[in-house]
């Protein structure tokens, strides 16, 4: 069990059966494997256990790979973390080309479709940017991280821009606000930090966000750009 694969198996019991580089060739039922694998293994104990993505995705192809004994595969491609993942040897698939998937997505059943001795999922990986298969679990150790939700955006900000403006909503299209148009505290901060009425939060100045949308969030004053400060 890895973190990776604690992720597609929703932490039901599997283990690490072939890591990935090179091995021993296996004879199997649909004929022998390849010297060098090229992807890791995790066998399900004989479970047709179903297999999650990792978090949001698309699925890039799916099909069934005659040249290695007709085995079952789902390609899904992650694209906040710049890679895309095959699912190989899969018992059936549950997803088609182009559909969006979420972690809670069904994409298919572990099985032994192909080349396989028992019931196990082959997971391969490639980068977006290019270049050939890597190997998924030190991957994932070395560049995973964590999707960030919009509940772990709220919280205390600091300015990072001169002056930032303050809308009546979650865009620019919304009316920026003038200077007594923000909240008292607001108002305080600004005099303190520059000695004049600025039209918007001033650099340095710090402010709760309690709301987000997107990549703007909800102060008291009213809505700001949070590309142009920074939490703290
Ligand atoms: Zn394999």
């Amino acid at each position: 069990m890895s973190e990776l694969s604690n992720l597609i198996f929703h932490g039901a019991k599997h283990k690490i059966t072939s890591p990935y580089g090179y091995r021993d060739v296996i004879e199997t039922s649909g004929g022998n494997s390849a010297p060098f694998h090229n992807g890791v293994d995790y066998g399900t104990f004989n479970v047709k256990l179903p297999q999650y993505p990792i978090e949001d995705g698309i699925i890039v192809s799916r099909g069934i790979d005659w040249a290695y004994g007709g085995a079952k595969y789902v390609w899904i491609k992650y694209p906040r973390l710049g890679v895309k993942m095959l699912h190989y040897h899969l018992d059936s698939y549950r997803v088609k080309k182009g559909q969006a998937v979420n972690k809670n997505t069904i994409i298919g059943y572990t099985g032994k479709t192909g080349k396989a001795t028992g019931i196990h999922l082959h997971l391969g990986l490639k980068l977006l940017s290019g270049g050939g298969y890597v190997d998924p679990e030190a991957w994932f150790e070395k560049n995973y991280t964590e999707p960030i939700t919009e509940k772990d955006k709220t919280g205390t900000y600091k300015v990072t821009a001169k002056v930032l403006n303050v809308r009546s909503g979650p865009g620019t299209k919304y009316k920026a606000k003038k200077f007594r148009e923000l909240s008292a505290d607001a108002q305080k901060k600004i005099l303190k930090l520059t000695g004049k009425k600025k039209n918007g939060y001033v650099k340095n100045m710090t402010f709760s966000v309690v709301e987000v949308c997107g990549n703007w969030g909800r102060t008291p004053s009213g809505w700001v750009s949070l590309n142009y400060c920074r939490k703290i």
